[in-house]
């Protein structure tokens, strides 16, 4: 159940830190409650412009066990956008998000996540360029993360898109929600070869398409969509970036019967 999200032109670009002000969400205080409470009697916050700590934090909701190889940065990566999506509010879901993922908001994302991966291994990029992955027959609720994860320059949208792909694996049901072939030739409404969103590699006839809008595709994908459409607090860029993010990932669903559903579900 690899997922090769980002290619070895992408981990060769140059390292970007991912900013934690990048994709705050509009409300500050929502995510401050994730950060360590500190001491009773802790100085009022410094100014603004002050640098911010660290925040090497999981939200309490989740606690994988990693692996010991796996590098301090790479566990802090995943616990800062595990916090971020703890953080997220929303007043409206889509009957699919429901039926996968429950009421839209953090709360439902972290309890999916707690329940579906209890370990976090490191991958060896240099084996197979895979950022993550999720392999069954050794332990289905072991996440493997490749250090791309923290290398590559995508915006954190992307990295939820995937960790929350791979959760999806995580479930014992079809087969773990195994990918079928993407049709051959693979084109997209205007006739033009489709891409990956990330990478830039033809898709066609690679195993990177699902028939049902329930598989790692379609949750993922529905549940980007319910953070465009309904988050209400995260700022315009985070939404922008899930619909992006959503829409190219509804290619990936090739069964016409599945992307109506989808449709019908989130589109309209
Ligand atoms: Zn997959």
């Amino acid at each position: 159940m690899a997922i090769a999200l980002f290619a070895a032109v992408a981990h060769k670009r140059p390292y970007a830190p991912p900013s934690d002000l990048r994709d705050a969400v509009a409300d500050a205080s929502a995510l401050d409650a994730l950060r360590s409470a500190g001491p009773v009697d802790a100085p009022p916050p410094a100014p603004a412009a002050a640098p911010r700590p660290v925040d090497n934090q999981f939200p309490a909701a989740v606690a994988p066990v990693f692996d010991k190889d796996v590098p301090p940065e790479l566990q802090r990566q995943l616990g800062q956008d595990l916090a971020f999506v703890g953080s997220l509010t929303g007043k409206k879901t889509s009957p699919l998000h429901g039926q996968i993922f429950g009421q839209m908001g953090g709360p439902s994302y972290l309890r999916f996540f707690a329940s579906h991966i209890k370990m976090v291994g490191l991958y060896d990029w240099d084996k197979k360029p895979v950022v993550a992955c999720v392999i069954p027959s050794i332990e289905p609720s072991k996440m493997w993360l490749s250090d791309s994860y923290i290398k590559v320059n995508q915006p954190q949208i992307a990295r939820i898109m995937t960790v929350f792909h791979e959760s999806r694996h995580a479930d014992p049901e079809n087969e773990n929600w195994r990918h079928v072939n993407c049709p051959e030739p693979f084109r997209d409404a205007n006739g033009k070869d489709i891409v990956s969103i990330l990478t830039g590699v033809p898709l066609a006839g690679k195993r990177g398409c699902d028939e049902s809008e329930l598989g790692s595709y379609g949750a993922s994908l529905i549940m980007l969509k319910n953070i465009q459409r309904y988050c209400t607090n995260c700022t315009e860029k985070v939404r922008m970036d899930a619909g992006i993010y959503a829409d190219d990932q509804l290619y990936r669903i090739v069964d016409s019967k599945a992307r109506n559903a989808i449709r019908d579900d989130i589109y309209k």
